[in-house]
């Protein structure tokens, strides 16, 4: 009997823990090089310059309620109307001892008003008003610069722009503004089982869900993403050819499918030949052989092909990195302890991220699993709000542990990956 030398599969790349996997993503990108931008293509972007006002907000002293400007210094309540301020123009009118002026919310003070007193508190007859209350110094008055003050900085770089900080840009007449683009993305996926949504299956077949699933993922997030119309096959020139395009009109490239073992796990070898393979594998699961790899000076991600290890391995580490791209400084999602409702097994190789639903019981959050965590079973996503956090080294966790979470629906709100991964 011949004896045949058996050969051990072993990876060529180290078992990263989640730090270190994100630490390497972190150190090679950056916010993308800023651009100018009108202020309506400016939404949810990050400021890539300190903004100084030009002017004063308000630039004059204005009446805050419809009413009578009058001098606060001034003790008769009883005063002649010399006139009628209205918003939007400014009359040469002034008060003094006994006078008062009509004013209408929004109008300039006249010359030394630096009051008004409202309708609701007042009677006026032929052109006489009868004042109900004593005027106070600034009462109903909006001051110049009660917003901003001219030469103030009132935006620093870095900062989010969300409707009050447009509107605030608006009001300073700063239509143009230099921020950091999002991201635009390329995602395909790879498989010669995959055909795309719209065809009739064959035996053997099954249908490419995850370039819809991370598209998702990925607009929900506020992203540009250009979806490769058809799965491309296990073929290495087919493969490069797609990666190189792709490469050439996006910022990052994700990829999905063919970077485990098997003889037509082709993502590897070819980024490998093509740029730098940052990361090969990872110590979670799911997402055990997630690839990432720097190609001409851009990101591209590898992710498993099973569709809970692509989606939750684009919630760990490409959407922080695409915020990060993006200038974000708040990449990860909140982290909160959970109480277990029921048992949970886990596999103390590897730090695992469950699905649950998360709700508030009485004094804690409770989480209840969404049934088998099998990374092909896309259900165990369906309605979950939360991957718990079950660490490396532990073993099971009976009913009633602690564990912490990140609430998957909720904004981030750190800047630091949590030491618990
Ligand atoms: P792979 O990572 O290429 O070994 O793929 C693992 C498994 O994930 C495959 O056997 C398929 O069942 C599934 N899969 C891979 N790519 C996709 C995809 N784009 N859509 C849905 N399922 C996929
Ligand atoms: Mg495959």
């Amino acid at each position: 009997m011949t004896t045949v030398k058996l050969e051990k599969r072993s990876s060529d790349y180290p078992m990263l823990s989640i730090m270190e996997a994100w630490s390497r993503i972190a150190s090679v990108l950056a916010p993308l090089p800023p651009v100018r931008k009108s202020l309506d293509c400016a939404a949810g972007l990050v400021l890539a310059e300190d903004i100084i006002a030009r002017d004063s907000m308000p630039p004059f002293a204005a009446a805050s309620m419809d009413g009578y400007a009058v001098m606060s210094s001034d003790a008769s309540l009883e005063k002649s109307v010399v006139g009628e301020q209205d918003a939007g123009i400014k009359l040469d009118l002034s008060v003094g001892q006994g006078t008062a002026v009509r004013i209408m919310t929004g109008a300039p003070l006249p010359v030394r008003a630096d009051a008004v007193i409202p309708f609701e508190k007042t009677e006026e007859k032929e052109d006489v008003v009868r004042l109900q209350v004593i005027p106070k110094p600034g009462e109903n008055v909006r001051p110049v610069g009660l917003d901003m003050m001219a030469g103030e900085t009132v935006l620093p770089k870095g900062f989010v722009l969300g409707p009050a900080e447009l509107g605030l840009l608006a009001a300073l007449g700063q239509f143009r503004v230099l921020v950091h683009p999002r991201p635009r993305i390329s995602i395909m996926s790879t498989g010669n089982e995959l055909v795309a949504g719209d065809e009739i299956l064959k035996p053997g077949q099954i249908r490419d869900s995850n370039s819809v699933a991370l598209s998702a993922a990925a607009t929900a997030c506020g992203f540009e993403v250009v979806t490769m119309s058809r799965p491309v096959h296990d073929d290495r020139n087919k493969i490069e050819q797609a990666l190189i395009s792709s490469l050439n009109d996006n910022d990052m490239v994700i990829t999905s499918g063919g970077v485990s073992m098997g003889k037509l796990d082709l993502i590897k070898p070819l980024l490998a030949e093509l740029g730098d393979v940052l990361i090969g594998r990872v110590a979670m699961k799911p997402g055990k052989p997630l690839t990432f790899a720097m190609l001409q000076g851009k990101p591209v991600f590898g992710l498993p092909g099973f569709p809970v290890s692509s989606l939750v391995c684009f919630e760990q580490f490409v959407r922080p990195a695409l915020r990060l791209m993006s200038g974000l400084n708040l990449l990860w999602r909140p982290c909160v302890d959970v109480c277990l409702a029921e048992k949970l097994q886990h596999d103390p190789d590897r730090t695992e991220f469950q699905r649950a639903i998360v709700e508030s019981g009485h004094e804690e959050f409770v989480a209840y699993s969404t049934g088998s965590q099998s990374s092909g079973r896309l259900k165990s996503l369906v309605g979950a709000n939360a991957l718990l956090i079950l660490s490396l080294g532990m073993g099971d966790f009976p009913a009633g542990s602690r564990v912490k979470a990140f609430l998957i629906n909720q904004p981030e709100i750190h800047k630091t990956l949590p030491i618990i991964c």
